[in-house]
């Protein structure tokens, strides 16, 4: 039986609820009726059910597609405003003794070479993430209790806070690690993370019995119930997303916004991120061995959909995807993206070589940070740095709270420039400083409240003079 509230995997993502959701959107893709008063109830802000978003993503009307785009424009615009928030992923080791058959780190894989970060690599790493000029993080590690216990994780998590090089510091460690018990969760939230972030990969149960063959991952109901034990654990923040590729597409946006609402009925607040990752080519993977793949204008449809299906909840797209299909997708509602990552263990502070390849992945997109910023200036977009709200414990439903008010407006874009400020003055190249010079000027005065854009030219004065880490 289809119940959100419920505990039980099987219930808040009921394949039968999905089965009849696919049928009922399939069934009503072309009653423009129908689908013109969803377009309108999406234009209330306030989210639209797994049903009508699936009815939204069947339709293949021009006019209401475009219709579509335009509003998570919009909502882009309202929500997020022109920032984009830039981190990088760090992966601390590839040993694994899962069977996943879409990832080269399954534990059959002998010839990839396995590699775990010491404290002293961990270091090197992240001075190396410093000194380009990141503060926030995304740590990955695949699941082996032996070579990967949370003791480790928590060591490498200490490791990266308290590096402080130059004027650099990591602020904002967000964890991707395998489902694991309440009591790890509550490690985590200890150790100060800010998003604990878990793929689900596919939420077709059959399929994902199927890809996760071997190992603790095989077991799909204790993979699918780890957000409400990390919640329960203390985590307020936790980020959802699926492996497009892998099964039916539509299946996937339809569970993906049923696990949303999950969250939202048991714990009050839904998933802070939702990551749009696509399967991609990587060392004993070929993503046209899986049949789902999705092209770019589907790819795009979806994050518009997401955009409008959860308006309050942030988006992202890695170096998965390349610069061309960023730049397709950037404006539909992206609020996060990663740059200059290595999907290797270790290599920012060395790139490996082709016999020592670790990597997860091939990044689409192998541009420089510098290059990132500059490009997304280009664009009009703020690079935003900021990791404030985690710090200034604006987290779970304080944030969505915040957020639902559009009083984090008055925070994000401040902040954005101060962070951006920092930046140009630590690490940016000439060219990229003077246009980014030329932008927060142009930002300032869309502060619209007079007292915090004095008090933001202010903290960026004090930053020219040598201080760091101000926000609001
Ligand atoms: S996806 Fe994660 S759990 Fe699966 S093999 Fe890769 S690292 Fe291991
Ligand atoms: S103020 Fe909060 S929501 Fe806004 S960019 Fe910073 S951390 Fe994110």
């Amino acid at each position: 039986m289809y119940d959100p509230k419920s505990l039980k995997a099987e219930d808040f993502i009921n394949h039968e609820e999905i089965l009849e959701t696919l049928e009922y959107a399939e069934a009503n893709k072309n009653n423009l009726e129908l689908i013109d008063s969803i377009i309108k109830k999406a234009e209330d802000r306030k989210g639209l059910s797994h049903r009508d978003a699936s009815v939204l993503l069947a339709c293949e009307d021009e006019e209401r597609v475009n219709k579509m785009y335009a509003l998570a424009e919009q909502f882009k615009k309202d929500f997020y405003g022109n920032r984009i928030v830039l981190f990088a992923p760090l992966y601390l080791s590839n040993y694994c003794v899962n069977g996943c058959v879409y990832c080269p780190y399954h534990m059959k894989n002998k010839h990839i070479c396995r590699k775990k970060l010491t404290q002293e690599e961990v270091k090197k790493e992240v001075i190396a993430l410093q000194d380009m000029g990141h503060k926030r993080l995304a740590i990955e590690a695949g699941e082996d209790p032996v070579n990967n216990p949370i003791e480790y994780i928590l060591d490498c998590i200490n490791t990266i806070y308290s590096i402080k090089h130059k004027n650099g510091a990591i602020r904002r460690v967000n964890v991707n690690i395998a489902a694991t018990t309440v009591e790890n969760y509550r490690k985590l939230k200890e150790a100060g993370i800010g998003t604990y972030i878990l793929f689900q990969e596919t939420y077709h149960k059959e399929s994902y019995e199927k890809l996760h063959p071997t190992g603790p991952k095989h077991n799909y109901a204790y993979h699918t119930e780890a957000m409400d034990r990390a919640m329960e654990g203390g985590i307020d923040d936790v980020g959802l997303g699926v492996l497009f590729g892998l099964e039916l597409y539509k299946y996937e946006f339809a569970g993906l916004l049923m696990h949303a609402e999950h969250l939202e009925a048991v714990h009050g607040v839904g998933p802070h991120t939702i990551s749009v990752p696509r399967i991609k080519r990587a060392d004993d993977i070929d993503p046209s061995a899986f049949d789902n793949g999705i092209d770019d204008e589907t790819f795009a449809k979806i994050c518009a959909l997401i955009r409008i299906a959860v308006p309050y909840t942030g988006m992202i797209i890695s170096t998965r995807e390349s610069k061309k299909v960023r730049e397709k997708v950037i404006h539909l509602g992206v609020s996060q993206i990663s740059g200059a990552s290595r999907t290797s263990v270790g290599g920012y502070a060395e790139p490996e070589s082709e016999e020592d390849n670790s990597a997860q992945f091939d990044v689409s997109d192998n541009r420089t940070l510098d290059e990132v910023v500059h490009w997304l200036m280009e664009m009009k977009y703020i690079p935003s740095f900021c990791t404030a709200c985690y710090r200034e414990g604006r987290t779970g439903d304080r944030f969505m709270a915040l957020c639902k008010s559009k009083q984090i407006q008055n925070c994000c874009h401040p902040n954005a420039l101060l962070t951006l400020k920092e930046y140009l003055n630590d690490y940016a190249s000439p060219d990229t400083k003077r246009i980014g010079e030329e932008l927060i000027k142009r930002e300032l005065d869309n502060i619209p409240n007079p007292k915090a854009r004095e008090t933001c030219e202010k903290r960026l004065a004090l930053i020219d003079e040598g201080t760091r880490d101000l926000y609001f």
